[in-house]
């Protein structure tokens, strides 16, 4: 298929489908003609790579969230087809940046969903035989607005204009049953295109629907009522994406969620099988290999024993191939989002894989009893009447990893200390990664060719090819990389000035956090050092700081209320300085709306300096951290998650790290007094007080809260829990440093940036998926 093809199609589909040529399309007709006339092209290939899957050992990536973002340029870009395309457009009169209109697809809230998008793109350029199974969300990760300076949610109604890139697979639907009434999973199937569209791999969505004899029954039953309430738990399954970081709602039907993925996957996956092997299930865990992403998917683990038991398959011989098959990634330390689910609630919706936990339960008390062992608190599975999921996950899987080295680490120190010594051999690491297709090629084509002029081409399936730029870093090259940046960031201001109405200047330095609104991100103090800033320059201070202008990006879960704070008092400081005549030229700061896959494929290329500011221990691993070390962006950050090794590939000296580390934080944080800090440092004071001091008007008591947070503490946490206080004054310094090197110096500055791009490598997902492939799925 070539691109002339491809767009005769498009145009055969733009009249019959709408009656239209193609240069009269809206952006919705235009999206549909072309990823129809796409998915077309991919079908002999999509058709070849189904009936291939049948006969290998398969890996599944089960996963709650897919967050897949705009998928048209993607995979046009995959195809090698997307700059032709976007210029035969251009000669008819079509400008393909219509295409901006279409909606993400956002099944997911973050970096999570995210991974689990890089790893199917990488598992099918590199040939590695994965499938993505997740659920089909009627409406995605909400829309946000700013009222007030206020988030404000909106739904995600993406597929209201159509869904050209999935395919409908009634024939494949599979009926799952559940205490509430049984519903039907329908798999809706996507296109995974690998680099060169060799290879196409199935991301499969089950969405739910109501059974047809409950349908029938609406309009035939005598109770009208009972047949219609059916109906609606049925479609309300997989209605919303569950916004993660909230505090409680809708546990049931997240319960719900969960379990028609696993129970529809594990049915998919055993039809298969059958199909093969019919009910010998001795070779299952040799051809089936399941990853969990996060312990959402966990009751997959006692489904499968349910569903090989319903074929006389004993409990233990289950049991023992169920671990043989599952493997378990956790992707957080934080206490509160490790997932416990009362036996009640589960009983309420699945009874059946509740007396399977109870046998889980009860075999690993029997195990350890023989062996002579103590269950201390944190190796229950059960406890106090509530399933801990991570501690299942951890016994009924063969392999658990961290996403990062110094994560790892910490699940094998501490989180999951009394586990490791169990079974140490079970403990792994797999460090994230990311797709440089989507992440370098596809959103810095300017770098691309920067970098492809210097080395060749290649880094697309290849990106240890970039230490290749190492030698080639000189002036003229630091000058060229300056050029492509400057374009980068000119675009990315005139897109800011169209969706936010805020005029940045592309002269001033850009330092950019981009990725989900939570304390531990701590947001909040990057809010206090512009604050700093802001009272400096106002104070004839910081003379020597070139101007610089704050972008931020980020959602806040609708039921997180000090996150949302936080945005909002951003939004205030951001309206106060740049309305200052006084400082306006120097300082600058823009809240982007509704941050997603599309604007950080617009905001990562232009970032000078990378604010990942997480107290050491907090973030697993992070992944934006990658995305603009890639682009080009020195990392402002701590020695936490993948920071760490961000900063062991490039140089220390190539990056900005301050703050304190896991061990001295883990030395203190019994004697830790964060009034004391703030009683010394006056500019710190300062910038904390304007929460209460009037300097922004406190209606709903928020600012007041955020302020209580820091110096009082509340019920369920200390005084500043993720040590603002503690780490402000460094971070300050370092910062101020960060942007003061990139104007100072500017070749050296560029030199530092360079260095980071030629060693982002080892960050490829397609090395992550290698080593799971290797180490795990053994595939
Ligand atoms: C990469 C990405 C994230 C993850 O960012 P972190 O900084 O690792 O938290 C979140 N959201 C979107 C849209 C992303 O592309």
């Amino acid at each position: 298929m070539n691109a002339k093809q491809l767009l005769k199609d498009a145009e055969q589909r733009m009249m019959t489908e709408y009656h239209k040529d193609l240069a009269h399309a809206s952006a919705q007709e235009l999206h549909n003609a072309i990823s129809g006339a796409a998915m077309d092209a991919l079908a002999p290939v999509w058709v070849k790579k189904e009936e291939a899957r049948s006969s290998r050992r398969q890996a599944a990536y089960l996963s709650m969230e897919f967050l897949v973002g705009r998928l048209v340029y993607n995979n046009l870009y995959c195809m090698g087809l997307l700059d032709e395309v976007k210029s035969l457009l251009k000669e008819k009169g079509v400008d393909i940046t219509l295409l901006e209109d279409v909606e993400d697809d956002a099944f997911g809230n973050g970096g999570l969903g995210r991974l689990a998008a890089c790893f199917l793109d990488s598992a099918v350029t590199c040939n590695v035989p994965l499938t993505g199974y997740g659920l089909r969300f009627r409406y995605g990760l909400f829309k946000q607005e700013f009222v007030d300076g206020r988030q404000v949610e909106l739904p995600d109604d993406w597929s209201r204009f159509g869904d050209p890139w999935s395919v409908r697979r009634l024939d494949e639907a599979v009926v799952v049953s559940m205490k509430t009434g049984d519903v039907l999973a329908v798999p809706y199937d996507m296109p995974v295109v690998g680099f060169g569209a060799k290879n196409v791999g199935t991301l499969r969505l089950w969405q739910t629907e109501s059974l047809n004899e409950i349908d029938f029954a609406v309009f035939n039953s005598q109770d009208y009522a009972k047949a219609a309430a059916a109906k609606n738990q049925a479609e309300d399954i997989t209605k919303f994406l569950y916004p993660n970081d909230t505090k409680k709602e809708g546990k049931q039907l997240r319960v719900k969620q969960q379990y028609v993925l696993v129970s529809a996957t594990m049915q998919d996956i055993l039809r298969a099988y059958r199909k093969r092997h019919g009910s010998d299930y001795s070779f299952f865990s040799r051809e089936v290999a399941a990853q969990l992403n996060d312990t959402h998917p966990t009751m997959a683990i006692p489904e499968l024993i349910r569903l090989l038991g319903e074929d006389g398959v004993s409990f233990e011989d289950a049991f023992l191939i169920a671990r043989d098959t599952f493997a378990y990634t956790n992707h957080t330390v934080m206490q509160e989002a490790l997932e416990k689910w009362d036996l009640s609630l589960l009983s309420s919706v699945c009874p059946q894989i509740v007396s399977i936990i109870k046998k889980i339960d009860a075999r690993f008390r029997r195990e350890m009893k023989k062996a002579g062992k103590e269950i201390t608190p944190s190796l229950c599975i059960i406890l106090d009447g509530r399933v801990h999921m991570a501690e299942l996950a951890t016994y009924a899987t063969h392999a658990i990893n961290g996403v990062a080295a110094l994560h790892s680490e910490i699940l094998k120190n501490d989180v999951f200390a009394d586990w490791y010594q169990l079974y140490p051999e079970r403990f792994q690491n797999k460090t994230n990664g990311i797709t440089q297709r989507r992440w370098l090629g596809l959103c810095n084509p300017e770098l691309s060719k920067l970098i492809t002029d210097q080395i060749g081409p290649g880094f697309e399936t290849d990106l240890d090819k970039l230490k290749e730029l190492v030698p080639k870093i000189n002036k003229s090259l630091c000058g060229k990389f300056r050029t492509v940046k400057k374009t980068k960031k000119k675009q990315l201001c005139a897109e800011i000035q169209a969706k936010e109405g805020v005029l940045l200047d592309p002269d001033m330095v850009f330092d950019v956090q981009v990725k989900r609104l939570h304390e531990y991100k701590r947001q909040f103090m990057n809010a206090l050092s512009i604050l700093a800033i802001y009272d400096q320059l106002k104070r004839g201070q910081l003379k020597d700081l070139p101007p610089v202008a704050f972008i931020f990006g980020a959602k806040a879960a609708p039921g997180y209320d000090r996150a949302k704070a936080v945005i909002h008092w951003i939004n205030l400081i951001a309206d106060k300085v740049n309305n200052d005549p006084k400082t306006k030229d120097r300082l600058m700061v823009v809240f982007i709306r509704n941050y997603n896959c599309s604007w950080a494929e617009k905001i990562i290329p232009a970032a000078d300096i990378s604010e990942q500011i997480s107290p050491a221990g907090t973030e697993a691993s992070g992944t934006g951290n990658m995305k603009l070390m890639l682009n080009g962006a020195v990392t402002l950050g701590t020695f936490d998650g993948a920071n760490v090794e961000i900063v062991e590939e490039a140089g220390r000296e190539n990056n900005y790290i301050f703050g304190a580390t896991v061990e001295e934080l883990e030395k203190i944080k019994n004697s830790y007094d964060p009034v004391k800090i703030y009683n010394k440092n006056a500019l710190l004071r300062r910038a904390l007080d304007t929460l209460t001091d009037g300097t922004f008007p406190d209606d709903d008591g928020m600012f007041a809260e955020l302020h209580d947070a820091i110096l009082k503490g509340a019920s369920w946490h200390k005084p500043d829990h993720y040590y603002v206080m503690k780490d402000f004054a460094d971070y300050y310094e370092t910062k101020l440093q960060a942007i003061r090197d990139a104007k100072a110096d500017e070749t050296g500055f560029a030199r530092k940036c360079l260095m980071n791009v030629a060693c982002a490598g080892k960050f490829s997902s397609d090395r992550t998926i290698r080593q799971y492939a290797k180490e795990i799925w053994k595939v």
